[in-house]
């Protein structure tokens, strides 16, 4: 497994830290253009009351207002830059990076409920679309770190959710199933 992209989802793991010491979901993303973090982020989604605060559209949102990073208006402002994602991007993601045209995607763990690169439904390459064009999405970078996080997080917090659930008797599991392999690569 390619010691560059370990090196990239390391640092979207990091903010995946910063989301679960927010009481977020821990998702984090970095973006990378020419061997350099153009933007990061985490979930907000809590902390904004908005279900479309996920890391990716965070980050992109940071890219696309700051002249710099995208100085003119085109149609695929991510065409050169790299995704990386702690989770498998969600439909809504997957679909808003394939309308940005992002270059290509690695992600940690598969998004059983919600993933749009492939678990749940192909956004990314699978799904045929008249415009734009698909990309890559490839996963199991950081996979274990990437699940044992969001499994802290489930255990101890979901202030958010309708009926909170007893905690007494939740344990943290620490066994990792293998990954499932794909023929679009290891989800
Ligand atoms: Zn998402």
């Amino acid at each position: 497994m390619g010691e560059v992209h370990l090196k990239w989802m390391r640092e979207a793991m990091a903010m995946a830290e910063e989301a679960l010491a927010a009481k977020e979901v821990p998702v984090g993303c970095v973006f990378v253009r020419d061997g350099k973090i153009i933007a990061k982020a985490r979930n907000r989604t809590n902390e904004l009351r908005n279900a479309t605060r996920h890391a990716e559209l965070e980050a992109i949102d940071q890219i696309l207002a700051d002249k710099e990073l995208t100085p003119e208006i085109t149609q695929y402002p991510l065409s050169t830059t790299t995704l990386y994602v702690t989770v498998e991007p969600c439909i809504m993601c997957g679909s808003a990076l394939r309308q940005m045209g992002i270059k290509e995607v690695y992600y940690g763990c598969a998004n059983d409920r919600f993933g749009g690169n492939g678990s749940v439904l192909g956004v990314n390459e699978e799904l045929p679309h008249p415009v734009h064009p698909s990309y890559r999405s490839t996963g199991g970078y950081c996979r274990e770190d990437a699940i044992m996080i969001l499994r802290r997080f489930y255990i101890t917090e979901n202030t958010n959710a309708p009926v909170p659930k007893s905690k007494a008797n939740r344990v943290l599991k620490t066994e990792i199933l293998p990954m499932v392999s794909t023929p679009t690569g290891p989800i």
